[in-house]
């Protein structure tokens, strides 16, 4: 069973999406890990990718899909994938759908649902490693990583900066999300993350345990 993961930012969708794939051996696919990925592989696909990284350009939905289609066809057999940060829009979802559907996958939407004050105050005052780049809650109390690196505040959790994110949250990926409404898993994010972690396994246990792919 393939998961595509939801979650306004804030919500601990990355780290739960670690824990996730991870518990039920699953392969991540996170559009910006997999590009960089790709445009340092010397295939066809690979060379496309990195000339329209190189050239300064948006990579369009069209190659976005023909990368999933990759990643799919390279998996090995019975294992899952979780999708994170993607679908965006609702255009993105049709064609992950229409793809998913086409290779014969199954898969189920989960939303981490947080409020957007608890986006708001979650993503003003947490702060970032400036050596590993580890993330950390504003009850966090030391000033330092547990790696030694000096803990910041990230250059674009600004108000502005999350304002426009949110928005772009509301405005394009709830209408994709609204696509999964009648089979979607809503987990409750409001909770502490390891709190969040724990009922989202209990309840992708049995999911997961579905017959899939
Ligand atoms: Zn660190």
């Amino acid at each position: 069973m393939d998961i595509i993961f939801f979650g306004m930012q804030g919500a601990g969708k990355g780290t739960l999406g670690k824990a996730v794939a991870k518990k039920y051996n699953m392969q991540l696919f996170e559009t910006g890990a997999e590009l960089r990925r790709l445009s340092a592989e010397s295939s066809e696909l690979g060379h496309k990718v990195k000339s329209i990284i190189d050239a300064g350009h948006l990579v369009d939905n069209a190659v976005v899909m023909e990368i999933v289609e990759n990643f799919v066809q390279n998996l090995k057999p019975g294992v899952s994938i979780l999708f994170d940060g993607i679908p965006r829009k609702i255009e993105q979802a049709n064609s992950l759908n229409t793809l998913l559907d086409k290779n014969g996958r199954k898969y189920r939407a989960v939303l981490i649902n947080i409020s957007r004050e608890t986006a708001l105050k979650r993503l003003t005052t947490r702060r970032i490693c400036s050596v590993c780049k580890t993330v950390y809650p504003a009850d966090y109390q030391n000033d330092a990583c547990e790696c030694g690196g000096e803990l910041i505040t990230r250059q674009d959790d600004n108000p502005q900066s999350i304002e426009t994110r949110l928005k772009a949250f509301e405005e394009e990926t709830l209408p994709a999300i609204e696509l999964y409404k009648d089979n979607l898993i809503k987990i409750d994010g409001e909770p502490k993350i390891d709190e969040v972690e724990k009922t989202a396994l209990e309840i992708l246990n049995t999911v997961m345990n579905e017959p899939s792919n």
